[in-house]
């Protein structure tokens, strides 16, 4: 028995050595073929990215700026990124299509704005009552999200990496005070997405118009509300000068992510290292943008009351409950195509799940800290 162990041993030894020696022999022809076609340090990329923000914008609008830099950074020079403003070469809203059809590398912009083109796409950048920044996150990066966003933009010829997140927003700027549902008969306001079909079926009248264009579209009165992203942009924009009342929650986008698209032969293009900094870069961009909109917020809303005379007021409990009931309803329809079918399943799976633990340990702590006896 013990002799025969041995050389079962001795065999098994053998054995594994062989596959080890294969393994290493693999490896090192596997070596020899990349150092074959070794990537070219000299080789310099010169891209293009626009975005649907007016050119410098704070938040928003610097985050493609940070992108850029860091992946000239990290790239030593080899890849230089210009950034392009809404409207300098492309339209606001013509992000999507430029960076499809490859007339440009890039784009940074929300994916709720694609929504004419892809039902589904506005799950990537936030439903109402949906994720928050922190749960978004979350389901693209852990739960599956990021590669069904892949494949539906994959037709479109563009690959979609996650690059920013606003945070929950604010409902808007009114000069009108909405004391229930009756006050939003026939109001025309700036809101897209869902929230916006939402906002119709409650009797108002909501319309999409790029961001550069909104305080125009106020003090003229081409629109009655206006809702952008919350205090410190809004406060950039100067809001308070054409608006009296700053209504919250932001109940229509719970935590907004903003996306990098990249034209896929383009991206394909690249050496695995310059796509693995792109990669990365977008990650610190990501945190970092959502980092900025935290630390801002507060600031720029005391600003807004103390300094502008803004008038901050919650939305009547029926009127939120309204929006929450038709946002279900519009969801549900939704459905209908098989799409949507799928990513609103995997949407709808994380957020059950993550409430759950959410409504234990967040909620609680949050209460239990802003509890003051
Ligand atoms: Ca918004």
């Amino acid at each position: 028995m013990v002799s025969f162990s041995i050389r079962k041993i001795r065999k098994n030894l053998t054995k594994n050595s062989f596959i080890l020696f294969s393994l290493v022999l693999i490896l090192s022809c596997s070596d020899n073929s990349n150092s074959a076609e070794q990537i070219d340090k000299q080789k310099t990329y010169n891209w293009s990215l626009v975005t649907t923000w007016p050119k410098n914008y704070p938040g928003l609008g610097m985050a493609p700026e940070r992108l850029a830099r860091l992946v000239k950074e990290m790239s030593d020079g080899r890849m230089s990124i210009t950034v392009y403003g809404a409207g300098e070469i492309v339209p606001a809203m013509g992000v999507f299509d430029a960076v499809s059809s490859g007339s440009v590398q890039m784009g940074h912009s929300g994916a709720y704005y694609w929504k004419g083109k892809i039902p589904a796409a506005q799950f990537f950048a936030g439903v109402p009552f949906g994720l928050n920044a922190k749960e978004m996150n979350a389901w693209v990066n852990r739960g599956g999200g990021l590669k069904i966003w892949r494949e539906l933009y994959e037709p479109f010829n563009i690959y979609p990496i996650p690059c920013g997140n606003t945070g929950t927003q604010m409902f808007g700027w009114f000069n009108k005070e909405i004391n229930s549902l009756e006050d939003l008969k026939g109001l025309k306001m700036r809101i897209p997405g869902v929230g916006g079909e939402v906002f119709k079926r409650a009797g108002g009248n909501p319309v999409n118009i790029p961001g550069g264009e909104l305080y125009t579209a106020m003090q003229t009165g081409t629109i009655d509300a206006v809702e952008w992203v919350g205090p410190y942009n809004d406060l950039a924009f100067g809001f308070q000068q054409v608006a009296k009342y700053y209504y919250y929650p932001g109940w229509h986008e719970p935590g907004s992510m903003l996306e990098l698209l990249v034209n896929d032969d383009a991206w394909k293009s690249l050496p695995p290292d310059l796509q693995a900094i792109i990669e990365t870069a977008a990650k610190a961009v990501n945190q970092d943008l959502l980092d900025e909109y935290t630390a801002s917020n507060n600031k720029a809303l005391k600003e807004l009351i103390q300094t502008h005379g803004v008038e901050l007021k919650k939305l009547p409990e029926e009127v939120i409950m309204e929006f929450k009931r038709i946002s279900e309803e519009i969801i549900e329809e939704s459905l209908e195509d098989e799409t949507t079918r799928k990513v609103h399943a995997s949407f709808k799976d994380f957020l059950e799940e993550v409430s759950e633990y959410h409504s234990i340990a967040e909620d609680a702590f949050i209460e239990a800290r802003s509890r003051s006896d």
